[in-house]
C-alpha cells in the first residue's frame, strides 16, 4: 500500500484517465506534463525565473506558463482555435478549476479558447460570462456573449476511444469545457488569462514585508514557504484570527485579506477592542504552483482542522496549536465562492437556550448587511452538518467554544451586474472591520429582527437543537475519481449524507447506450457506447477531504531544502522578499 501511495505521487498529471485520453486524443498537443515539475525545480535550485517560459510556439502565436501562480498543461491550435488542458492538484488525481496563462500573438486577431477539462460542474461562469484578462498593462474583466461553459463531449470522434470504460466515467463524471473569444489588439506584449483577479505568493510577500503589522514565520510548508502571521500591535485581551487563501483558486480571500491588513495598518478603531492575528495565506505551497484546491501534498486543507497531521499538512497543525494560546472572540475564515453572487457567511449555530442566544449569532451578518449592499444576508446559513466537522469554522468553533467562528465567502465573480474589483474589496474588508467594531455582545434585543427569524429560533429552541433549514456548503470540494491501478473505481462523493465511509452495492450496469448532446462541434453525430460492466462503483462519503486516499508518507520537507540554508544573490522577487523577512524573522528569534 505504502508503494502504491508513494507511486501515485506525481505533479498532478500523470494518472488522471480523462487528461491521459485527452492527450491521446488531441491531435498533436504540445504538452507540458512538467510545468508543476519545473516551477519546484527552479525554486529549489533558488533560479525561479519571473519571466514567463513559452512552451507553445507556432506562426501566429506564443503560449506561455511556467510563472508562479500559472495553471496550463496543453495547448493543441487548429487555426485560430486553441484547446487548452489544465493540471490537476500536486499529488491528486485530479481537481482542475483555476487557470492562469499568457499569449502573445505575432498579428493581432480573434482567437477562440476552450479548456477542456474544468471539473466544476456547476459555475457562475455559466450565467455571468466574464474571465478576468490582462491586457494594455491591467486587469480587466471581460465580459463576453460569446463565452460558453458546457459539458465535454468525449463521445465526440476528436476524443473517440475504443475503451467505452472512458464513456462510463464522462457519464458519471464529466468533464466541461469553457469556451470564449477574445480579440487581440496589440502584438506587442503577453496577454493574460484567468478565472479570477491572481493573487501571489510574491504579492504576500509585498503586503508583508511593507506592512506596518508584526509579523513572524510561525512554520514552513512541504515546498519551504512561510505561513506569515501577523498581529496588531495593541494588548487587548479579545483576539480576532482572520485566515485566508486555504483554497488557491479563491484568490479573492487574499485580496479583501490585503485590505483589512492596510486598514489596520491605517490605524483603524476596532484595533481599540480587539487585538488581530491574520494568518494571510494558509496555502503558499498551492498558490504558488498554480493548484485549486490543495496542498502540495494533495490535501484539502479546510478538511483538516480537526486533527491536522503534522507531515501531510504542517499549515494547519501549527495554527492550530498557536490559536489555543488566544482568548478568541472571532474566527474568520475568508474563502471564495464559485456558485453564489456576492458576500455572505457561514456561521455555527450553539444549542439554542433563549431566543436572545440566537439573535447573538446572527447579528455579525446583520450588521454586515446593513454596512454593504454587497454582502447578503438571505444566503447566509448557520448549520453544523457531519461533513463540515472538519472544517476550520466548525473545528474550532467546537474545540476552542468561539461563538463567531465563520467562514465569509466571496463570490469569485462578483456582484450581478459587476465583478469585483480593488474598490469593492476595500468596502468589503472595511465592512467587516466596521461590524466587529460595532458587533455587541449584549445586543440581541428581538425586536431588531423579523417574525420570521424569531419563530425560527423558537423552533430551534423546542428542538434544542441546530438551525438545519439549509445545508452548509462552504466551498465544495468537487467530486472526484482515484483511478487504481486494477482499474476499479474508488468514488469520493461529497453529495451522499452518511456521515462516515458507507459501502453501496454495486452500480447496477446498465445496457442502455449512453447519448448525450454534443456540444462541441457544428453538425456532428452524438456516439454511444455500451457500457461494460468491468466496474464496480464504490461510494463513500468523505467528511475529510475528498483527495484523502492521497496521503503521502514521507516528508516533503526533508527532501527540499529549506530556504534558510541558501545564500541569497542574483534571485530576485519572490525568494529575495521570502529570504529578507526570514532573515529578519531569524535574528529577531534569536
Ligand atoms: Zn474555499
Amino acid at each position: 500500500m505504502k508503494k502504491l501511495l508513494k507511486t501515485n505521487k506525481d505533479f498532478g498529471n500523470q494518472y488522471l484517465d480523462f487528461t491521459q485520453l485527452f492527450e491521446k486524443k488531441l491531435k498533436s498537443p504540445t504538452i507540458n506534463t512538467d510545468c508543476k515539475k519545473e516551477l519546484i525545480d527552479q525554486y529549489r535550485q533558488r533560479n525561479f525565473k519571473h519571466e514567463p517560459q513559452p512552451f507553445f510556439e507556432s506562426s501566429e502565436i506564443l503560449v506561455y506558463g511556467s510563472f508562479e501562480n500559472s495553471n496550463i498543461m496543453a495547448v493543441q491550435q487548429e487555426g485560430t482555435e486553441l484547446n487548452i488542458l489544465l493540471n490537476g492538484d500536486t499529488n491528486t488525481n485530479g481537481c482542475t478549476q483555476w487557470f492562469y496563462f499568457g499569449v502573445l500573438v505575432k498579428q493581432p486577431q480573434l482567437l477562440t479558447f476552450r479548456i477542456l477539462n474544468n471539473r466544476r460542474g456547476k459555475s457562475l461562469l455559466k450565467e455571468y460570462n466574464h474571465i478576468r484578462v490582462y491586457d494594455n498593462n491591467k486587469w480587466n474583466s471581460e465580459t463576453t456573449k460569446e463565452l460558453f461553459y458546457y459539458r465535454t463531449n468525449i463521445n465526440h470522434p476528436f476524443y473517440h476511444s475504443q475503451d467505452s470504460s472512458i464513456a462510463n466515467l464522462q457519464q458519471n463524471f464529466p468533464l466541461y469545457t469553457l469556451q470564449f473569444n477574445y480579440n487581440f489588439t496589440q502584438n506587442k506584449s503577453i496577454v493574460y488569462f484567468a478565472l479570477t483577479l491572481p493573487y501571489t505568493v510574491s504579492n504576500l510577500h509585498q503586503l508583508v514585508y511593507h506592512s506596518a503589522l508584526k509579523h513572524k514565520v510561525l512554520c514552513t510548508t512541504p515546498l519551504g514557504l512561510p505561513i506569515f502571521k501577523l498581529k496588531t500591535k495593541n494588548k487587548t485581551s479579545e483576539v480576532v484570527i482572520i485566515l485566508a487563501r486555504q483554497h488557491p483558486s479563491e484568490s479573492v480571500g487574499s485580496h479583501i485579506c490585503e485590505e483589512i491588513i492596510k486598514l489596520l495598518d491605517a490605524g483603524h478603531q476596532v484595533q481599540n477592542k480587539y487585538r488581530f492575528i491574520i494568518f494571510p495565506m494558509l496555502n503558499p505551497d498551492g498558490v504558488f504552483l498554480g493548484n485549486s484546491r490543495c496542498n502540495f501534498n494533495g490535501i484539502d486543507l479546510n478538511r483538516k482542522w480537526d486533527m491536522p497531521n503534522q507531515t501531510t499538512e504542517p499549515e494547519i497543525y501549527s495554527v492550530v496549536k498557536h490559536i489555543k494560546k488566544y482568548k478568541v472572540a472571532f474566527l474568520i475564515d475568508l474563502h471564495g465562492h464559485s456558485k453564489k453572487l456576492n458576500q455572505f457567511l457561514y456561521g455555527c449555530a450553539t444549542p439554542i437556550k433563549h431566543i436572545s442566544d440566537y439573535m447573538r449569532v446572527k447579528q455579525f451578518s446583520r450588521l454586515l448587511q446593513q454596512g454593504c449592499d454587497l454582502f447578503n444576508y438571505l444566503n447566509c446559513t448557520f448549520s453544523v452538518t457531519p461533513d463540515r466537522m472538519s472544517t476550520a469554522r466548525v473545528a474550532m468553533w467546537k474545540k476552542f467554544q468561539i461563538a463567531n467562528s465563520m467562514t465569509i465567502e466571496t463570490s469569485l465573480y462578483g456582484a450581478l451586474k459587476k465583478p469585483f474589483e480593488k474598490e469593492e474589496f476595500q468596502l468589503l474588508g472595511q465592512n467587516i472591520l466596521n461590524a466587529l467594531f460595532q458587533y455587541d455582545e449584549n445586543q440581541s434585543d428581538p425586536h431588531l429582527y423579523e417574525a420570521q427569524e424569531i419563530n425560527q429560533a423558537i423552533r430551534l429552541i423546542k428542538k434544542d437543537g441546530f438551525d438545519d433549514k439549509e445545508s452548509g456548503s462552504d466551498s465544495d470540494a468537487e467530486q472526484d475519481i482515484i483511478v487504481t491501478r486494477n482499474s476499479r473505481l474508488k468514488v469520493t462523493s461529497r453529495r451522499d449524507s452518511t456521515p462516515m465511509m458507507a459501502k453501496s452495492k454495486p452500480k447496477q450496469q446498465s445496457e442502455t447506450p449512453i447519448q448525450q448532446p454534443t456540444l462541441f462541434f457544428k453538425n456532428e453525430q452524438t456516439y454511444s457506447f455500451k457500457r461494460i460492466p468491468s466496474y464496480q462503483l464504490k461510494r463513500k462519503v468523505s467528511r475529510m477531504n475528498s483527495f484523502q486516499s492521497q496521503i503521502i508518507d514521507e516528508p516533503l520537507s526533508a527532501q527540499l531544502p529549506t530556504i534558510y540554508n541558501i545564500p541569497s544573490k542574483q534571485y530576485k522577487g519572490t525568494l529575495d522578499l521570502i529570504q529578507a523577512i526570514q532573515v529578519k524573522s531569524l535574528s529577531r528569534q534569536q
